[in-house]
């Protein structure tokens, strides 16, 4: 296990904001994991379990307790799929499975972070979601300080969310997942953003590398690099209405998309109308080809995050009587 102390949480997530974090723990090992929850409860002092911070907003005061963050890192194939540690980076794993011409999770490329986090606000992207391939979780549970397995029922997987980011949240730390992967290809229609790619550039290859090639391209033209251009990617979830709601929606013109996950407003979208493209915010610049992407372009606080927030959240309110929410965690 290595133990740093006093590391900026700016420098640990790609929104680049936050204060000091006491202590951060990397673990090696899931005898580490034990040890570094076993340390903190030594000491009293809370715990925050990290990954690639592409979904963490710091705060300035910064976090006066452990930050402890999967360092274990492998893949491997099974009689039903992959086997992947924690510490591994999402879009390695991405890559591995679709080299191997196995299909699940080709459209969930080039999404930043690390495996661990994946299951925790059920990545998705382009019709896929992780929960979708999904068997089960490794994780050591710091309430009981046992190991154990969670089944893909267990985790009880929604749109952004699960067990680990609502009910149980920071109480299991994600060792390993196990993915439940076969050969093939995706089956069309897909996602209209592909289907328009693929017609605008006579793409043939729907094979998983292709798909890959596919949703790479449209996220390099779309997101910005938060290596490049701090973000924590959406920063607003977007809309799920009831079919009633939705009926009202679309009388009122709203562009209603009706898929197998229900009925949903881009929440960009609504940004948009409300004004917000391209703008610049206390320091934050609303990103033009995805409204819902903050880059922080100067903001050095916290609090110029609220303001920005605030700003927008309260002008979609008042014009579409939508209220937005925060997709990203807070760290505290
Ligand atoms: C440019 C950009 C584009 C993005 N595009 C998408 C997208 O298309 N779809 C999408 O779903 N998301 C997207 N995201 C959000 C982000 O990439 C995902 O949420 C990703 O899974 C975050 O991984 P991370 O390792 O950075 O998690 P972190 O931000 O470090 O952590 C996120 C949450 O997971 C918890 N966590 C992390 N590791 C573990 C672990 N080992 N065990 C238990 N809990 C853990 C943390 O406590 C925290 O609650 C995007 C982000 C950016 C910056």
């Amino acid at each position: 296990m290595r133990v740093n102390e006093n590391i900026l949480i700016s420098s640990l997530t790609t929104m680049r904001l936050g204060g000091p974090a006491r202590y951060v723990l990397e673990v090696e090992t899931p005898r580490d994991v034990a040890d570094a929850f076993g340390f903190a409860a030594q000491y009293r002092l809370p715990t925050f379990i990290l990954g690639y911070g592409a979904n963490t907003i710091g705060h300035d005061e910064g976090f006066s307790g452990v930050i402890i963050i999967n360092r274990m890192r492998g893949i491997s194939e099974t009689d039903t799929g992959i086997k992947v540690m924690g510490g591994e980076y999402w879009d390695n794993v991405v890559a591995y499975a679709c080299d191997r011409g196995l299909t699940g999770i080709e459209a969930l490329s080039k999404i930043p972070g690390l495996a661990g986090a994946a299951p925790v606000q059920n990545i998705g992207a382009y019709g896929q979601q992780i929960s979708d391939v999904l068997e089960s979780i490794d994780v050591y549970d710091s309430s009981t300080q046992t190991f154990k397995t969670l089944t893909q029922s267990d985790l009880n997987f929604s749109y952004r969310q699960s067990i680990l980011n609502t009910t149980e949240r920071n109480r299991y730390f994600v060792i390993s997942l196990n993915l439940n992967l076969k050969p093939g290809q995706m089956l069309r229609p897909f996602y209209n953003s592909i289907e328009r790619y693929i017609s605008d550039h006579n793409c043939t290859d729907f094979s998983p590398n292709g798909v890959r090639t596919i949703v790479s391209a449209i996220r390099a033209d779309k997101l910005p690099d938060p290596l490049v251009k701090p973000s924590a990617g959406s920063f607003f979830k977007n809309i799920y209405l009831s079919n009633k709601d939705a009926e009202i929606a679309e009388d009122k013109g709203y562009p209603v998309h009706r898929g197998n996950d229900g009925n949903k407003i881009n929440s960009g979208w609504l940004i948009e109308q409300a004004g917000f493209k391209g703008k610049l915010l206390h320091g934050f610049r609303v990103n033009d080809k995805a409204c819902l992407v903050l880059i922080n372009e100067s903001a050095r606080s916290y609090n110029d995050l609220v303001k920005a927030r605030s700003e927008i959240t309260g002008k979609v309110y008042d014009k579409f009587g939508y209220w937005l929410d925060q997709e990203p965690v807070e760290l505290q």
